[in-house]
């Protein structure tokens, strides 16, 4: 009788991290930014919020669960004038209650700010320590709080100075968004880690992580925000800064892999291109006599169509993806074999049986995925299966916005080739060099944060920054905690 809630992506796996957008200008500024943020949904499903300006006065929506549950349309009706800012979470840092959801909104000194963030700092710990050593007060435990901390110590004048100046304190990864309910500053850190782009729709000014979500409201593409710069949207116009020291950038190629959406161009590419030429390199080294390619969906789909067209064999939907799969679900305790996978891919029999099969999927993390889709195309009695791996071994976890498990979990850091291909009961395996997977963004790799391929982090991390991170978690305010849907009882036989 009795069930319980999972998430659909238990923790065996990393998250994504978050999406950001802005409207400057425009007054239906939050109901684009709703959209904005539906079409950042895959950037993060854990929570939500929009802020928007009347007249300098700030007025915030936020909460947990995707962006169509948070925004109900009597909300949307309070979130008043023409400047909005939004964000779509996963935590990367913090927990997922509601008081860690953004944008951050505070009142301070000079008024009422408010904040969103995408990428993570390494030096947040620290920063936070201090401040509280000094008798700051902190509201959630994200990375992001310490940003606004600092804007509001800030002695400069203009706001745009402030956020400047805070973000001269902090080293990692940031796109943020801030808006003191008159202007919007959007700020891309010096390595350039996150994508963040400046659009345009009609007068108004838009920033959004990835040209998607400027499509989705039919804004001109302007440019990227480029790395390091700050650029401020006002009445006047749009102003742009390069305050910081200039750095070689190093972009998260992993956006390129799994994290943005095929139908963006970040950094200069589209990434549907690019997944494709992953695919092609994959295709390059075999000469295998299989019946069929096939993707795991959606994230794969490029890679495996890359595959097909460079090796000649014909691409198929061998799984097929159940697209509604919400933030929760009701697991019978009567376990039922690889539940959480199968509630969201299920192999389509008559594709696959007695076939040949060349599987490509974009990450093995943990192996977790690949062990159980293996396991569902075995029982459809496959002839064959070859895993094609579209990004190289990840054997180190990410610091700057993409929650990875610890080294110890990552299957690669443990195990070699040979051994994933046994413990994936698969007839041969493949990952991407990271030569090829440079290869295929036609940049040259000192463009890149390469580090959970090759260790090589483009800044110092903290020795004990996973136990900071660790400490952080203080308070939990059951009143606004994330998993809340009432359980149903579902029948025995289920
Ligand atoms: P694992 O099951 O731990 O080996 O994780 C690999 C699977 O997770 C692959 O199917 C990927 O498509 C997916 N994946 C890769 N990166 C992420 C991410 N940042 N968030 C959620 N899933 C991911």
């Amino acid at each position: 009788m009795c069930s319980t809630l999972s998430r659909p992506e238990s923790d065996d796996h990393l998250h994504d991290e978050c999406g950001i957008f802005s409207v400057f200008g425009h007054p239906e500024a939050a109901t684009l930014t709703y959209l904005g943020l539906y079409a950042l949904q895959h950037r993060g499903q854990e929570g939500a919020g929009i802020v928007a300006c009347d007249d300098g006065n700030l007025n915030v929506h936020r909460g947990v669960g995707l962006v169509s549950d948070v925004f109900k349309a009597h909300k949307m009706r309070r979130l008043r004038g023409d400047i909005a800012v939004g964000h779509t979470r996963y935590s990367t840092f913090g927990t997922s209650q509601l008081k860690n959801v953004q944008p951050l909104v505070v009142d301070y000194a000079r008024g009422s700010m408010a904040l969103g963030h995408n990428g993570n700092l390494v030096n947040a710990g620290v920063l936070r320590e201090r401040l509280e050593e000094d008798g700051a007060i902190f509201q959630s435990t994200t990375d992001s709080e310490v940003i606004i901390q600092l804007i509001a110590r800030s002695k400069e004048e203009r706001f745009v100075d402030t956020v400047i100046d805070a973000l001269s304190h902090v080293v990692g990864a940031y796109c943020v968004l801030a808006t003191n309910g008159t202007e919007v500053v959007a700020a891309r850190d010096p390595l350039g880690v996150r994508p963040l782009w400046i659009g345009r729709l009609k007068d108004a000014y838009v920033f959004a992580s990835e040209s998607c979500a400027l499509d989705i409201i039919d804004a001109e593409w302007l440019r990227e925000v480029e790395p390091g710069e700050v650029v401020v949207a006002t009445r006047d116009g749009l102003e742009c800064f390069k305050p910081f020291e200039s750095r070689k950038p190093r972009m998260c190629i992993f956006e390129f892999v799994y994290i943005a959406r095929p139908d963006s161009v970040i950094f200069g590419r589209s990434v549907d291109e690019v997944r494709k030429r992953l695919g092609r390199n994959l295709a390059k080294y075999d000469s295998l006599e299989a019946d069929i390619v096939m993707a795991v969906p959606d994230s794969s789909n490029q890679a495996a169509l890359g595959y097909s067209h460079g090796s000649g064999i014909p691409f198929d939907m061998g799984y097929i993806r159940n697209h509604y799969v919400g933030r929760t679900f009701i697991e019978p305790d009567q376990r039922i074999r690889d539940f959480g996978v199968k509630i969201k891919l299920n192999p389509a029999r008559s594709a696959i049986e007695g076939k040949k099969i060349v599987l490509i999927d974009d990450s093995i993390v943990r192996g977790t995925t690949g062990r159980k889709i293996i396991k569902m195309l075995r029982r459809c009695n496959v002839k064959e299966v070859h895993f094609r791996i579209s990004s190289p071994p990840i054997i180190n976890s990410c610091y700057y916005g993409i929650d990875t498990p610890k080294r110890e979990k990552l299957i690669a850091s443990n195990m070699d080739v040979k051994q994933i291909c046994d413990y994936l009961d698969v007839d041969s395996l493949r990952f991407q060099t990271v030569e090829d997977l440079v290869e295929a963004t036609g940049y040259s790799s000192d463009n890149f944060c390469l580090a959970c391929f090759n260790n090589e982090y483009p800044t110092p991390v903290p020795k004990d920054f996973e136990c900071r991170k660790a400490n952080v978690k203080r308070h939990v305010d059951t009143s606004t905690e994330e998993y809340e849907r009432v359980p149903v009882d579902v029948p025995e036989d289920a």
